[in-house]
């Protein structure tokens, strides 16, 4: 059958009645699919194609999933390697060659002292499984019930399915605020800021009539994705590992985006050097098929055999693709490449910030980038932050779409447009995207009014 359409004389596209059976029979919970209507086809590397012939740039990467774009030769070997091989396909957690390989591979890039006494556990295929299997981990080590967590974070989405369960037994999360520099919860930002996040942790955990337990552990992402890029600075980060660590408090990190060099070193904890108690990994690890893991130390391991278990754990396709990405990655010094290229598209984004107003924003680590969208009307706060304008964001993202790139949105008010390209992308074409992001921003601009019903403006020191 044909992928890509030829249509006879007269007849609607067949995209478009794809387009249309999905609205009429998926969940109105479908997401991605709503602001990006298309079908695609075909793929490889940072390119789709969709079945009307068009061809896009995806800065979306499967949710940053794929650390080297679409259909890699090297993953799509690993995979045809298995298929030939007459290997079993699912195979619970048994033992098996691939699986073996995948996970000396992955314990060869973690953190010299953790990989020296690593434990690791293959949970159900999503992020989310693995996040859940952290948390009973370490009340399981701890004894204790309790959660710290932060505003702003994006773990998953099956938590209730735990608390819904017949055995749930805890609850509790304490939120904590996290340095998100731009719109300070302190009203300070900067290095003050974030040390008044850490402050309020531990007058938390110290304060007897505080009302917060000691918890089990703390769970936090390295650079917040979903959250809106919000890359917490490393001085924040080694203060809580040192307030865990002098609690006795496991760190749990949750890395399902930020790993496998998307943040321009192979975990984004080494921009720290802090070495977590649990790493959470999923997304890129699987090399594009669904694969999720906890890394933890060995000390945390007072699980009884099958205190967590799940039917889909031994997924060997996903383990082979995830081996040759993680070599593919570490070989090739992808993660250095996501930090220089990050560095340089940052720097233009910088630019693109100096000339429009309405981009309050832009920050980010490799190749895990942020564009946040304000009200320029709106007086700015004493912190210089404008209000979210997250219809400005979605004009945006559709101005990118018309032109062929794919972006995604985030944040707290979705108003942050986020860039996760692979980090296999040329120069030529960082500078293809951020010529086309550039453009869709002026049009966008030119085309929305602001929230507050403020006539468009355009360039920043233009009228309008
Ligand atoms: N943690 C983080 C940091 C994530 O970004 C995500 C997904 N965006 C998850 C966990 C959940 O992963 P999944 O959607 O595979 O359950």
């Amino acid at each position: 059958m044909a992928l890509t359409e030829t249509v006879p004389a007269g007849a609607p596209p067949a995209h478009e009645g794809i387009l249309r059976r999905q609205s009429l029979r998926e969940s109105a919970a479908r997401t991605y699919a709503r602001s990006l209507p298309i079908v695609p086809v075909r793929a490889r590397g940072l390119t789709i194609e969709g079945a009307d012939g068009r061809r896009y740039l995806d800065c979306l990467s499967g949710a940053g999933t794929l650390a080297l774009g679409h259909n890699h030769p090297v993953v799509l070997e690993a995979i045809r390697t298995v298929l030939d091989s007459g290997a079993p396909l699912h195979i619970l957690d048994l033992a098996t060659p691939v699986k073996d390989a995948f996970t000396t591979e992955l314990f060869a890039t973690l953190p010299g002292e953790l990989s020296e006494k690593a434990r690791i556990q293959f949970c159900g295929p999503a992020g989310t499984d693995a996040v859940e299997a952290a948390f009973t981990l370490v009340r399981t080590a701890t004894g204790r019930s309790g959660l710290m967590a932060f505003s702003g974070a994006y773990h998953g989405m099956t938590s209730d399915a735990l608390t819904a369960s017949g055995g749930a037994r805890h609850t509790g999360v304490t939120r904590l605020p996290y340095p998100y520099d731009y719109r300070c919860p302190f009203g300070t930002g900067g290095e003050r800021g974030a040390e008044l996040s850490a402050r309020w942790t531990e007058s938390l955990l110290d304060d007897h009539k505080s009302g917060v337990p000691r918890p089990a552990g703390m769970i936090l992402e390295p650079v917040q994705g979903e959250g809106g890029v919000i890359p917490a600075p490393p001085n924040w980060l080694r203060r809580m590992r040192e307030i865990t660590a002098a609690r006795d408090i496991p760190l749990i990190v949750d890395e399902v985006q930020t790993g496998v060099g998307r943040t321009g070193t192979f975990w984004a904890v080494e921009q720290s050097g802090i070495v977590p108690d649990v790493l959470v990994l999923s997304k890129a690890i699987g090399g594009s098929l669904p694969l999720a893991v906890i890394v933890y130390r060995e000390e945390l391991d007072a699980w009884q055999p099958g205190a967590h278990a799940g039917t889909f754990r031994g997924n060997q396709l996903a383990m082979a693709a995830g081996t040759a990405t993680l070599a593919y990655v570490r070989r090739n010094g992808l993660d250095r490449r996501a930090a220089e290229l990050g560095a340089r598209m940052l720097a233009r984004l910088g630019g693109l910030a100096a000339a429009h107003d309405c981009i309050g924003d832009v920050r980010g680590r490799g190749l895990m980038l942020g564009v946040e969208l304000v009200d320029r009307a709106a007086d700015a706060d004493p912190t210089g932050a404008r209000p979210a304008d997250p219809a400005l964001a979605a004009a945006v993202q559709r101005a990118c779409l018309d032109r062929g790139l794919i972006v995604e949105l985030g944040g707290r008010h979705s108003a942050v447009v986020r860039l996760l390209p692979p980090l296999t992308i040329t120069d030529e074409q960082a500078d293809a995207i951020l010529d086309r992001l550039a453009d869709a921003v002026t049009a966008a601009v030119r085309t929305t009014p602001g929230p507050l019903g403020s006539s468009p403006t355009t360039l920043r020191g233009t009228s309008a």
